[in-house]
Protein backbone atom coordinates (compact mmCIF):
# COMPACT_ATOMS: atom_id res chain seq x y z
CA UNK A 1 0.00 0.00 0.00
CA UNK A 2 1.18 3.48 -0.73
CA UNK A 3 2.20 5.64 1.89
CA UNK A 4 -0.36 8.46 0.50
CA UNK A 5 -3.16 5.37 0.41
CA UNK A 6 -2.40 4.59 3.96
CA UNK A 7 -2.47 8.15 5.05
CA UNK A 8 -6.02 8.62 3.59
CA UNK A 9 -7.37 5.17 4.86
CA UNK A 10 -6.02 6.13 8.50
CA UNK A 11 -7.77 9.42 8.14
CA UNK A 12 -10.79 7.36 7.15
CA UNK A 13 -10.41 5.57 10.37
CA UNK A 14 -10.60 8.30 12.24
CA UNK A 15 -14.19 9.82 11.06
CA UNK A 16 -15.12 6.27 11.24
CA UNK A 17 -14.03 6.17 14.90
CA UNK A 18 -15.99 9.59 15.50
CA UNK A 19 -19.14 7.94 14.15
CA UNK A 20 -18.92 4.56 16.23
CA UNK A 21 -17.97 6.99 18.87
CA UNK A 22 -21.37 8.83 18.86
CA UNK A 23 -23.63 5.46 17.75
CA UNK A 24 -24.94 4.96 21.36
CA UNK A 25 -26.59 8.35 21.71
CA UNK A 26 -28.10 8.17 18.57
CA UNK A 27 -29.47 4.80 19.13
CA UNK A 28 -31.27 6.03 22.55
CA UNK A 29 -32.31 9.04 20.59
CA UNK A 30 -33.94 6.44 18.12
CA UNK A 31 -35.20 4.89 21.02
CA UNK A 32 -37.11 8.37 22.27
CA UNK A 33 -39.18 8.77 19.00
CA UNK A 34 -39.81 4.92 19.24
CA UNK A 35 -41.61 5.24 22.65
CA UNK A 36 -42.85 8.28 21.51
CA UNK A 37 -44.49 6.79 18.57
CA UNK A 38 -45.90 3.79 20.61
CA UNK A 39 -47.86 6.31 22.94
CA UNK A 40 -49.10 8.22 20.03
CA UNK A 41 -48.57 6.95 16.77
CA UNK A 42 -49.96 9.70 14.66
CA UNK A 43 -46.69 11.94 16.09
CA UNK A 44 -45.53 12.51 12.47
CA UNK A 45 -42.70 14.43 13.67
CA UNK A 46 -41.55 11.68 15.58
CA UNK A 47 -41.66 9.84 12.93
CA UNK A 48 -39.74 11.62 10.31
CA UNK A 49 -37.01 12.06 13.01
CA UNK A 50 -36.82 8.26 13.60
CA UNK A 51 -36.70 7.29 9.85
CA UNK A 52 -33.87 10.22 9.38
CA UNK A 53 -32.16 8.64 11.80
CA UNK A 54 -32.34 5.29 10.90
CA UNK A 55 -31.35 6.41 7.06
CA UNK A 56 -28.62 8.40 7.89
CA UNK A 57 -26.84 5.26 10.18
CA UNK A 58 -27.52 3.10 7.11
CA UNK A 59 -25.51 5.35 4.95
CA UNK A 60 -23.19 6.35 6.82
CA UNK A 61 -23.01 3.10 8.45
CA UNK A 62 -22.43 1.59 4.11
CA UNK A 63 -19.68 4.50 3.67
CA UNK A 64 -17.67 3.37 6.21
CA UNK A 65 -18.04 -0.32 5.78
CA UNK A 66 -20.35 -1.33 8.64
CA UNK A 67 -21.97 -3.60 6.73
CA UNK A 68 -24.00 -5.39 9.30
CA UNK A 69 -24.90 -2.16 10.77
CA UNK A 70 -26.01 -0.68 7.85
CA UNK A 71 -28.61 -3.68 6.97
CA UNK A 72 -30.14 -3.36 10.40
CA UNK A 73 -30.23 0.40 10.02
CA UNK A 74 -32.09 -0.33 6.67
CA UNK A 75 -34.30 -2.82 8.08
CA UNK A 76 -35.18 -0.46 10.78
CA UNK A 77 -35.82 2.38 8.15
CA UNK A 78 -37.99 0.34 5.67
CA UNK A 79 -40.40 -0.28 8.93
CA UNK A 80 -39.70 3.29 10.38
CA UNK A 81 -41.15 4.48 6.91
CA UNK A 82 -44.38 2.28 7.12
CA UNK A 83 -45.11 4.98 10.23
CA UNK A 84 -45.03 7.57 7.49
CA UNK A 85 -47.80 6.41 5.57
CA UNK A 86 -51.47 7.24 5.65
CA UNK A 87 -53.56 5.52 6.51
CA UNK A 88 -51.42 4.03 9.15
CA UNK A 89 -51.55 0.05 10.04
CA UNK A 90 -49.21 -0.35 12.79
CA UNK A 91 -50.21 -3.73 14.52
CA UNK A 92 -48.58 -5.09 17.54
CA UNK A 93 -46.68 -7.32 15.57
CA UNK A 94 -45.34 -4.28 13.68
CA UNK A 95 -44.19 -2.68 17.16
CA UNK A 96 -42.49 -5.64 17.77
CA UNK A 97 -40.30 -5.90 14.96
CA UNK A 98 -39.43 -2.46 15.19
CA UNK A 99 -38.37 -2.74 18.50
CA UNK A 100 -36.56 -5.65 18.26
CA UNK A 101 -35.01 -3.96 15.19
CA UNK A 102 -33.36 -1.40 17.40
CA UNK A 103 -32.51 -4.06 19.58
CA UNK A 104 -30.61 -5.73 17.06
CA UNK A 105 -28.19 -2.36 15.75
CA UNK A 106 -28.22 -2.05 19.54
CA UNK A 107 -25.73 -5.37 19.51
CA UNK A 108 -24.17 -4.45 16.07
CA UNK A 109 -23.09 -0.88 18.22
CA UNK A 110 -21.88 -2.99 20.92
CA UNK A 111 -20.11 -5.54 19.39
CA UNK A 112 -17.97 -2.17 17.20
CA UNK A 113 -17.32 -0.46 21.17
CA UNK A 114 -16.02 -3.76 22.02
CA UNK A 115 -13.44 -4.21 18.80
CA UNK A 116 -12.56 -0.81 19.22
CA UNK A 117 -13.02 1.38 16.29
CA UNK A 118 -9.59 1.10 14.84
CA UNK A 119 -8.87 -2.49 14.87
CA UNK A 120 -12.44 -3.43 13.09
CA UNK A 121 -12.16 -6.47 11.22
CA UNK A 122 -14.37 -4.79 8.59
CA UNK A 123 -12.63 -2.04 6.41
CA UNK A 124 -14.13 1.06 4.73
CA UNK A 125 -14.45 0.22 1.09
CA UNK A 126 -10.73 -0.75 0.30
CA UNK A 127 -8.98 0.69 -2.73
CA UNK A 128 -5.37 1.93 -3.75
CA UNK A 129 -5.17 5.31 -4.85
CA UNK A 130 -3.35 5.74 -8.32
CA UNK A 131 0.06 7.57 -8.43
CA UNK A 132 0.33 10.88 -8.99
CA UNK A 133 2.58 12.68 -11.49
CA UNK A 134 5.62 14.40 -9.83
CA UNK A 135 5.61 18.05 -10.67
CA UNK A 136 7.96 18.22 -13.71
CA UNK A 137 7.99 21.89 -13.83
CA UNK A 138 9.45 24.60 -10.87
CA UNK A 139 7.49 27.85 -10.56
CA UNK A 140 8.82 31.15 -11.49
CA UNK A 141 9.76 32.86 -14.55
CA UNK A 142 9.65 30.50 -17.54
CA UNK A 143 13.43 30.43 -19.25
CA UNK A 144 14.38 31.00 -22.38
CA UNK A 145 17.40 30.78 -24.25
CA UNK A 146 18.51 33.15 -26.94
CA UNK A 147 20.91 32.40 -29.76
CA UNK A 148 21.25 34.78 -31.88
CA UNK A 149 24.49 36.70 -33.15
CA UNK A 150 23.66 39.63 -33.07
CA UNK A 151 24.21 41.28 -30.02
CA UNK A 152 21.88 44.00 -30.73
CA UNK A 153 18.83 41.61 -31.68
CA UNK A 154 19.70 39.46 -28.70
CA UNK A 155 19.46 41.95 -26.05
CA UNK A 156 15.99 43.39 -27.46
CA UNK A 157 14.74 40.71 -27.64
CA UNK A 158 15.45 39.57 -24.33
CA UNK A 159 14.36 42.95 -22.83
CA UNK A 160 10.80 42.32 -24.60
CA UNK A 161 10.58 38.97 -23.31
CA UNK A 162 11.32 40.00 -19.70
CA UNK A 163 8.38 42.23 -20.07
CA UNK A 164 6.30 39.07 -20.37
CA UNK A 165 8.39 37.53 -17.22
CA UNK A 166 9.95 35.23 -19.19
CA UNK A 167 13.90 34.80 -18.10
CA UNK A 168 16.21 35.24 -20.66
CA UNK A 169 20.13 33.92 -21.06
CA UNK A 170 21.51 34.94 -24.83
CA UNK A 171 24.35 33.36 -26.63
CA UNK A 172 26.14 34.35 -29.44
CA UNK A 173 27.26 30.76 -30.88
CA UNK A 174 25.31 27.66 -30.91
CA UNK A 175 28.08 25.91 -29.57
CA UNK A 176 27.83 27.71 -26.26
CA UNK A 177 24.07 27.34 -26.44
CA UNK A 178 24.62 23.31 -26.50
CA UNK A 179 26.83 23.43 -23.71
CA UNK A 180 24.12 25.32 -21.65
CA UNK A 181 21.78 23.06 -22.06
CA UNK A 182 24.02 20.44 -20.51
CA UNK A 183 23.46 21.86 -17.39
CA UNK A 184 20.37 22.70 -17.49
CA UNK A 185 17.57 23.08 -19.70
CA UNK A 186 15.39 26.05 -20.62
CA UNK A 187 11.34 25.93 -20.85
CA UNK A 188 11.82 26.93 -24.49
CA UNK A 189 14.77 28.28 -26.94
CA UNK A 190 15.05 31.15 -29.47
CA UNK A 191 17.41 30.50 -32.62
CA UNK A 192 18.30 32.47 -35.56
CA UNK A 193 19.17 29.18 -37.96
CA UNK A 194 20.70 31.97 -40.40
CA UNK A 195 23.93 31.19 -39.29
CA UNK A 196 25.26 28.17 -37.40
CA UNK A 197 27.15 27.04 -40.63
CA UNK A 198 30.17 28.13 -39.31
CA UNK A 199 29.55 26.78 -36.10
CA UNK A 200 28.76 23.55 -37.55
CA UNK A 201 31.88 23.60 -38.99
CA UNK A 202 31.07 22.98 -42.67
CA UNK A 203 28.62 20.02 -41.96
CA UNK A 204 24.54 20.83 -42.82
CA UNK A 205 23.68 23.31 -40.60
CA UNK A 206 20.16 21.53 -40.16
CA UNK A 207 21.34 18.19 -40.17
CA UNK A 208 23.94 18.91 -37.56
CA UNK A 209 21.11 20.89 -35.60
CA UNK A 210 18.70 18.18 -35.60
CA UNK A 211 21.71 15.85 -34.08
CA UNK A 212 22.76 18.44 -31.32
CA UNK A 213 18.99 19.45 -30.42
CA UNK A 214 17.32 18.16 -27.04
CA UNK A 215 13.91 17.75 -28.88
CA UNK A 216 12.37 17.90 -25.09
CA UNK A 217 13.11 21.50 -25.26
CA UNK A 218 10.38 23.43 -26.93
CA UNK A 219 12.14 25.63 -30.28
CA UNK A 220 11.12 28.61 -32.28
CA UNK A 221 13.50 28.82 -35.07
CA UNK A 222 14.51 32.40 -36.98
CA UNK A 223 15.26 32.70 -40.23
CA UNK A 224 15.90 35.05 -42.98
CA UNK A 225 14.34 32.53 -45.82
CA UNK A 226 10.71 32.19 -46.32
CA UNK A 227 10.96 29.27 -48.91
CA UNK A 228 9.60 25.80 -48.38
CA UNK A 229 12.55 24.32 -48.23
CA UNK A 230 14.09 25.92 -45.61
CA UNK A 231 10.90 25.62 -43.41
CA UNK A 232 11.06 21.52 -43.95
CA UNK A 233 14.31 21.44 -43.26
CA UNK A 234 13.54 23.54 -39.94
CA UNK A 235 10.65 21.27 -38.95
CA UNK A 236 13.54 18.32 -39.48
CA UNK A 237 15.73 19.53 -37.29
CA UNK A 238 13.39 19.65 -34.69
CA UNK A 239 12.13 23.20 -34.82
CA UNK A 240 8.69 23.60 -33.35
CA UNK A 241 7.88 27.22 -34.58
CA UNK A 242 9.44 28.99 -37.39
CA UNK A 243 9.71 32.88 -38.01
CA UNK A 244 10.85 35.08 -40.85
CA UNK A 245 12.47 38.07 -39.96
CA UNK A 246 11.55 40.49 -38.94
CA UNK A 247 9.98 39.05 -35.86
CA UNK A 248 7.73 40.91 -33.78
CA UNK A 249 8.18 40.18 -30.34
CA UNK A 250 4.64 40.15 -29.45
CA UNK A 251 4.13 37.33 -31.90
CA UNK A 252 6.92 35.46 -30.29
CA UNK A 253 5.84 36.13 -26.52
CA UNK A 254 2.26 34.36 -27.98
CA UNK A 255 4.29 31.45 -29.55
CA UNK A 256 6.02 30.84 -26.52
CA UNK A 257 3.19 31.21 -24.23
CA UNK A 258 1.79 28.23 -26.16
CA UNK A 259 4.56 26.07 -26.59
CA UNK A 260 5.59 26.60 -22.48
CA UNK A 261 1.66 26.45 -21.03
CA UNK A 262 1.42 24.76 -18.11
CA UNK A 263 -0.87 22.29 -17.72
CA UNK A 264 -1.63 22.86 -14.02
CA UNK A 265 -5.43 23.46 -14.43
CA UNK A 266 -7.14 25.18 -11.28
CA UNK A 267 -8.03 22.48 -9.05
CA UNK A 268 -12.01 21.71 -9.50
CA UNK A 269 -13.73 23.06 -6.71
CA UNK A 270 -16.57 21.38 -4.75
CA UNK A 271 -19.28 22.11 -2.43
CA UNK A 272 -20.64 19.34 -0.01
CA UNK A 273 -24.14 19.44 1.21
CA UNK A 274 -24.18 16.73 4.47
CA UNK A 275 -25.94 17.21 7.74
CA UNK A 276 -23.22 14.32 9.10
CA UNK A 277 -19.69 15.94 8.98
CA UNK A 278 -17.96 12.30 9.18
CA UNK A 279 -19.90 11.54 5.73
CA UNK A 280 -18.98 14.52 4.56
CA UNK A 281 -15.68 14.14 5.59
CA UNK A 282 -14.83 11.05 4.28
CA UNK A 283 -16.23 11.79 0.86
CA UNK A 284 -14.22 15.32 0.87
CA UNK A 285 -10.88 13.20 1.49
CA UNK A 286 -11.47 10.84 -1.21
CA UNK A 287 -12.37 14.19 -3.16
CA UNK A 288 -8.77 15.88 -2.12
CA UNK A 289 -6.98 13.43 -2.61
CA UNK A 290 -7.80 13.67 -6.18
CA UNK A 291 -6.63 17.28 -5.95
CA UNK A 292 -10.04 18.78 -5.55
CA UNK A 293 -10.69 21.83 -2.89
CA UNK A 294 -13.82 21.12 -0.92
CA UNK A 295 -16.00 22.91 1.39
CA UNK A 296 -18.52 21.26 3.76
CA UNK A 297 -21.56 22.47 5.00
CA UNK A 298 -23.46 20.94 7.18
CA UNK A 299 -26.36 23.07 8.13
CA UNK A 300 -28.52 23.64 4.78
CA UNK A 301 -29.39 27.07 6.52
CA UNK A 302 -25.75 28.48 5.60
CA UNK A 303 -25.64 27.38 2.17
CA UNK A 304 -26.09 30.77 0.62
CA UNK A 305 -23.24 32.11 1.94
CA UNK A 306 -21.07 29.81 1.45
CA UNK A 307 -21.75 29.55 -2.56
CA UNK A 308 -21.30 33.09 -2.59
CA UNK A 309 -18.04 32.66 -1.23
CA UNK A 310 -16.35 29.74 -2.50
CA UNK A 311 -17.58 29.30 -5.95
CA UNK A 312 -17.95 25.97 -5.95
CA UNK A 313 -17.97 24.36 -9.92
CA UNK A 314 -20.27 21.60 -8.66
CA UNK A 315 -22.29 20.84 -5.31
CA UNK A 316 -22.45 17.46 -4.25
CA UNK A 317 -25.83 16.47 -2.21
CA UNK A 318 -27.33 14.95 0.43
CA UNK A 319 -31.26 14.04 0.55
CA UNK A 320 -32.52 14.27 4.10
CA UNK A 321 -31.40 16.56 6.31
CA UNK A 322 -33.43 18.30 9.51
CA UNK A 323 -34.82 21.23 8.82
CA UNK A 324 -34.62 21.35 4.82
CA UNK A 325 -34.13 18.19 2.15
CA UNK A 326 -31.51 18.32 -0.76
CA UNK A 327 -34.61 18.60 -2.87
CA UNK A 328 -35.77 21.66 -1.05
CA UNK A 329 -32.37 23.13 -1.05
CA UNK A 330 -31.85 22.61 -4.62
CA UNK A 331 -35.06 24.51 -5.54
CA UNK A 332 -33.85 27.40 -3.35
CA UNK A 333 -30.05 27.26 -5.06
CA UNK A 334 -31.96 27.20 -8.77
CA UNK A 335 -34.24 29.81 -7.99
CA UNK A 336 -30.74 32.58 -7.35
CA UNK A 337 -29.90 33.72 -11.01
CA UNK A 338 -26.25 33.25 -10.56
CA UNK A 339 -26.74 29.60 -10.08
CA UNK A 340 -29.12 28.44 -12.65
CA UNK A 341 -26.53 26.78 -14.04
CA UNK A 342 -24.49 25.09 -11.42
CA UNK A 343 -24.34 21.62 -11.55
CA UNK A 344 -26.10 19.62 -8.24
CA UNK A 345 -25.74 15.85 -7.62
CA UNK A 346 -27.46 14.42 -5.09
CA UNK A 347 -25.44 12.01 -2.99
CA UNK A 348 -27.84 9.79 -0.79
CA UNK A 349 -28.20 6.31 0.49
CA UNK A 350 -32.00 6.44 -1.19
CA UNK A 351 -32.48 3.36 -3.45
CA UNK A 352 -35.74 3.78 -3.84
CA UNK A 353 -36.04 4.84 -7.84
CA UNK A 354 -39.22 6.69 -7.82
CA UNK A 355 -37.94 9.36 -4.71
CA UNK A 356 -34.13 9.31 -6.89
CA UNK A 357 -36.31 10.37 -9.94
CA UNK A 358 -38.42 13.15 -8.26
CA UNK A 359 -35.24 14.17 -6.39
CA UNK A 360 -33.86 14.89 -10.07
CA UNK A 361 -36.50 17.04 -11.50
CA UNK A 362 -35.47 19.69 -9.81
CA UNK A 363 -32.94 20.19 -12.25
CA UNK A 364 -30.24 17.98 -10.44
CA UNK A 365 -27.39 16.40 -12.59
CA UNK A 366 -27.27 13.34 -11.19
CA UNK A 367 -27.82 10.76 -8.36
CA UNK A 368 -25.18 8.87 -6.41
CA UNK A 369 -25.91 6.24 -4.32
CA UNK A 370 -23.69 5.70 -0.89
CA UNK A 371 -21.84 3.76 -0.29
CA UNK A 372 -20.06 5.15 -4.04
CA UNK A 373 -16.45 3.46 -4.69
CA UNK A 374 -14.34 6.33 -4.41
CA UNK A 375 -13.12 6.28 -8.15
CA UNK A 376 -16.88 7.06 -9.17
CA UNK A 377 -17.03 9.27 -6.78
CA UNK A 378 -14.08 11.46 -8.02
CA UNK A 379 -14.95 10.77 -12.07
CA UNK A 380 -18.32 11.66 -11.62
CA UNK A 381 -17.82 14.83 -10.03
CA UNK A 382 -15.20 16.26 -12.46
CA UNK A 383 -16.73 15.06 -15.54
CA UNK A 384 -19.81 17.62 -13.64
CA UNK A 385 -16.73 20.45 -12.44
CA UNK A 386 -15.57 19.94 -15.68
CA UNK A 387 -18.05 20.63 -17.94
CA UNK A 388 -19.53 23.82 -15.32
CA UNK A 389 -15.92 25.06 -15.90
CA UNK A 390 -16.50 25.27 -19.49
CA UNK A 391 -19.40 26.85 -19.47
CA UNK A 392 -18.34 28.96 -17.11
CA UNK A 393 -15.47 30.05 -19.28
CA UNK A 394 -17.00 30.96 -22.41
CA UNK A 395 -19.58 33.51 -19.89
CA UNK A 396 -17.02 34.48 -17.92
CA UNK A 397 -14.23 35.81 -20.62
CA UNK A 398 -13.39 38.89 -23.02
CA UNK A 399 -12.96 37.26 -26.08
CA UNK A 400 -10.25 39.67 -27.58
CA UNK A 401 -8.00 39.17 -24.59
CA UNK A 402 -9.44 36.01 -22.61
CA UNK A 403 -9.60 37.81 -19.45
CA UNK A 404 -12.38 37.67 -17.33
CA UNK A 405 -15.46 40.05 -18.64
CA UNK A 406 -17.26 43.58 -16.28
CA UNK A 407 -19.53 41.16 -15.09
CA UNK A 408 -17.78 38.51 -13.96
CA UNK A 409 -14.39 40.60 -12.60
CA UNK A 410 -17.54 42.38 -10.77
CA UNK A 411 -18.64 38.77 -8.96
CA UNK A 412 -15.34 38.35 -8.38
CA UNK A 413 -14.49 41.29 -6.61
CA UNK A 414 -17.61 40.84 -4.64
CA UNK A 415 -16.59 37.50 -3.48
CA UNK A 416 -13.07 38.21 -2.87
CA UNK A 417 -14.33 41.20 -0.63
CA UNK A 418 -16.38 38.83 1.61
CA UNK A 419 -13.88 36.19 1.97
CA UNK A 420 -11.07 39.36 3.25
CA UNK A 421 -13.91 40.40 5.06
CA UNK A 422 -14.26 37.09 6.84
CA UNK A 423 -10.70 36.31 7.11
CA UNK A 424 -9.94 39.83 8.36
CA UNK A 425 -7.32 39.95 5.45
CA UNK A 426 -5.57 42.57 3.00
CA UNK A 427 -7.40 43.41 -0.71
CA UNK A 428 -6.15 45.84 -3.15
CA UNK A 429 -7.94 46.85 -6.14
CA UNK A 430 -6.74 48.41 -9.07
CA UNK A 431 -7.78 50.14 -12.82
CA UNK A 432 -5.94 50.52 -15.30
CA UNK A 433 -6.27 52.44 -18.14
CA UNK A 434 -4.05 53.19 -21.35
CA UNK A 435 -2.96 56.70 -21.87
CA UNK A 436 -4.34 58.47 -25.29
CA UNK A 437 -4.92 55.24 -26.26
CA UNK A 438 -7.75 56.91 -29.05
CA UNK A 439 -4.42 58.39 -30.71
CA UNK A 440 -3.15 54.96 -31.18
CA UNK A 441 -6.51 53.93 -32.96
CA UNK A 442 -6.50 57.23 -35.15
CA UNK A 443 -3.05 57.02 -36.20
CA UNK A 444 -2.40 53.67 -36.75
CA UNK A 445 -5.94 51.54 -36.89
CA UNK A 446 -8.32 49.69 -34.86
CA UNK A 447 -6.47 46.53 -35.72
CA UNK A 448 -2.85 47.87 -33.97
CA UNK A 449 -4.98 49.49 -30.97
CA UNK A 450 -6.12 46.04 -30.30
CA UNK A 451 -2.79 44.54 -30.48
CA UNK A 452 -2.12 46.77 -27.94
CA UNK A 453 -4.73 45.55 -25.33
CA UNK A 454 -3.78 41.78 -26.22
CA UNK A 455 -0.22 42.83 -25.05
CA UNK A 456 -1.29 44.48 -21.71
CA UNK A 457 -4.18 42.38 -20.97
CA UNK A 458 -0.84 38.91 -21.59
CA UNK A 459 1.55 40.95 -19.38
CA UNK A 460 -1.08 41.22 -16.80
CA UNK A 461 -2.08 37.68 -16.38
CA UNK A 462 1.52 36.31 -16.75
CA UNK A 463 3.21 38.67 -14.29
CA UNK A 464 0.63 39.00 -11.48
CA UNK A 465 0.30 35.58 -9.09
CA UNK A 466 -2.08 32.96 -9.71
CA UNK A 467 -4.21 34.23 -6.87
CA UNK A 468 -4.61 37.59 -8.54
CA UNK A 469 -7.64 38.34 -10.53
CA UNK A 470 -7.05 40.34 -13.58
CA UNK A 471 -9.98 41.82 -15.82
CA UNK A 472 -10.96 43.65 -18.85
CA UNK A 473 -13.30 46.26 -17.12
CA UNK A 474 -13.97 48.06 -20.10
CA UNK A 475 -12.56 48.73 -23.65
CA UNK A 476 -8.77 50.05 -22.77
CA UNK A 477 -10.06 49.31 -18.95
CA UNK A 478 -8.44 46.56 -17.13
CA UNK A 479 -8.99 45.58 -13.33
CA UNK A 480 -7.31 43.82 -10.74
CA UNK A 481 -7.53 42.20 -7.46
CA UNK A 482 -4.97 41.59 -5.60
CA UNK A 483 -5.64 39.85 -2.36
CA UNK A 484 -3.32 39.67 0.69
CA UNK A 485 -0.87 42.63 -0.18
CA UNK A 486 -1.09 46.14 1.74
CA UNK A 487 -1.31 49.51 -0.40
CA UNK A 488 1.80 49.92 -0.52
CA UNK A 489 2.74 46.68 -1.97
CA UNK A 490 0.17 46.75 -4.63
CA UNK A 491 1.13 50.31 -6.16
CA UNK A 492 4.55 48.74 -5.85
CA UNK A 493 3.25 45.74 -8.08
CA UNK A 494 1.42 47.86 -10.36
CA UNK A 495 4.17 50.47 -10.78
CA UNK A 496 6.27 47.72 -11.88
CA UNK A 497 4.26 46.79 -14.15
CA UNK A 498 3.45 49.94 -15.74
CA UNK A 499 7.40 50.68 -16.39
CA UNK A 500 7.94 47.34 -17.77
CA UNK A 501 4.52 47.58 -20.27
CA UNK A 502 6.19 51.23 -21.49
CA UNK A 503 9.00 49.04 -22.55
CA UNK A 504 7.27 47.33 -24.81
CA UNK A 505 7.39 47.58 -28.92
CA UNK A 506 4.53 47.70 -30.97
CA UNK A 507 4.78 47.57 -34.71
CA UNK A 508 2.89 48.99 -37.15
CA UNK A 509 3.91 48.51 -40.48
CA UNK A 510 7.63 49.79 -40.69
CA UNK A 511 6.82 52.08 -37.58
CA UNK A 512 7.54 51.02 -34.09
CA UNK A 513 6.10 52.88 -30.79
CA UNK A 514 5.17 52.06 -27.43
CA UNK A 515 2.35 52.72 -25.21
CA UNK A 516 1.96 53.86 -21.37
CA UNK A 517 -0.68 53.06 -19.04
CA UNK A 518 -2.06 55.39 -15.79
CA UNK A 519 -3.66 53.47 -12.59
CA UNK A 520 -5.22 53.94 -9.88
CA UNK A 521 -5.03 51.60 -6.66
CA UNK A 522 -7.23 51.23 -3.45
CA UNK A 523 -7.43 49.07 -0.58
CA UNK A 524 -9.50 46.83 1.24
CA UNK A 525 -8.98 48.16 4.75
CA UNK A 526 -9.74 51.74 4.27
CA UNK A 527 -12.76 51.01 2.01
CA UNK A 528 -15.15 48.07 3.15
CA UNK A 529 -17.39 48.40 0.49
CA UNK A 530 -17.20 47.21 -3.24
CA UNK A 531 -18.79 51.01 -4.34
CA UNK A 532 -16.51 52.69 -2.30
CA UNK A 533 -13.04 51.00 -2.90
CA UNK A 534 -13.94 50.97 -6.60
CA UNK A 535 -14.73 54.69 -6.74
CA UNK A 536 -11.68 55.16 -4.79
CA UNK A 537 -8.85 53.62 -7.04
CA UNK A 538 -11.62 55.56 -10.04
CA UNK A 539 -10.74 58.74 -8.35
CA UNK A 540 -7.01 57.94 -8.12
CA UNK A 541 -6.52 56.66 -11.66
CA UNK A 542 -8.47 60.44 -12.76
CA UNK A 543 -5.73 61.89 -10.54
CA UNK A 544 -2.89 60.03 -12.40
CA UNK A 545 -4.31 60.67 -15.57
CA UNK A 546 -5.23 65.05 -14.49
CA UNK A 547 -1.17 64.47 -13.28
CA UNK A 548 -0.24 63.59 -16.64
CA UNK A 549 -0.70 60.14 -17.52
CA UNK A 550 2.21 57.20 -16.99
CA UNK A 551 1.84 56.99 -13.31
CA UNK A 552 0.39 54.96 -10.42
CA UNK A 553 -1.66 56.85 -7.66
CA UNK A 554 -3.11 55.58 -4.66
CA UNK A 555 -6.31 56.24 -3.24
CA UNK A 556 -6.68 57.34 0.35
P1 LIG B 1 -6.78 58.80 -21.65
O1 LIG B 1 -5.29 58.82 -21.60
O2 LIG B 1 -7.39 59.97 -21.00
O3 LIG B 1 -7.32 57.50 -21.09
O4 LIG B 1 -7.19 58.87 -23.19
P2 LIG B 1 -7.75 57.72 -24.11
O5 LIG B 1 -7.65 58.13 -25.50
O6 LIG B 1 -7.06 56.45 -23.77
O7 LIG B 1 -9.23 57.56 -23.57
P3 LIG B 1 -10.61 57.58 -24.29
O8 LIG B 1 -11.56 57.03 -23.26
O9 LIG B 1 -10.89 58.95 -24.85
O10 LIG B 1 -10.52 56.60 -25.51
C1 LIG B 1 -10.57 55.24 -25.37
C2 LIG B 1 -10.57 54.63 -26.75
O11 LIG B 1 -10.48 53.21 -26.68
C3 LIG B 1 -11.83 54.92 -27.52
C4 LIG B 1 -12.23 53.59 -28.12
O12 LIG B 1 -12.44 53.67 -29.50
C5 LIG B 1 -11.05 52.70 -27.87
N1 LIG B 1 -11.43 51.32 -27.69
C6 LIG B 1 -12.32 50.81 -26.81
N2 LIG B 1 -12.38 49.46 -26.95
C7 LIG B 1 -11.52 49.12 -27.93
C8 LIG B 1 -11.13 47.89 -28.53
O13 LIG B 1 -11.60 46.81 -28.17
N3 LIG B 1 -10.19 47.91 -29.49
C9 LIG B 1 -9.62 49.08 -29.90
N4 LIG B 1 -8.70 49.02 -30.84
N5 LIG B 1 -9.98 50.25 -29.37
C10 LIG B 1 -10.91 50.29 -28.40
MG1 LIG C 1 -7.36 55.58 -21.85
MG1 LIG D 1 -10.85 55.09 -20.84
Amino acid sequence: MSERTSNLRSKIAQLRATFVEQLPARLSESRRFFEALQANSNNHEAAASLHRFLHSIKGTGNSFGLRDLGAEAAQGERLAGRLLETPLDATPEFWRELDECLGNIGMCIEALQDVGATTQQEEPPTFELPSQPADSKTLGGKLVYICDDEAAQREQLGIQLHCFGYQTVGFADPNELFEAMHARNPDALIMDIGFPEGASRGTNALAWLKREMNHAVPAIFLSGRDDFAARLGAVQAGGDAYFHKPVRPLDLVAMLDALTVRHEPEPYRVLIVDDEPEVAGYHSLILQDAGMIVEQVNDPRGVLEVLQEFRPDMVLMDMYMPGCTGLELAKVIRQLPDYVGLPIVYLSSETDKKKQFSAMRVGAEGFLTKPIQPEDLVSTVAIRAERMRNLRALMARDGLTGLYNHSTTTQLLESALAMARRQNSLLCFAMIDVDRFKSVNDTYGHPVGDQVLLALGRLLQQRLRSSDIVGRYGGEEFAVILPNVSLEQAAEIIDQLRIDFAKVNFLAGDVQFSCSFSAGVASFNDFKHMETLRGAADKALYAAKNQGRNRVLTGR
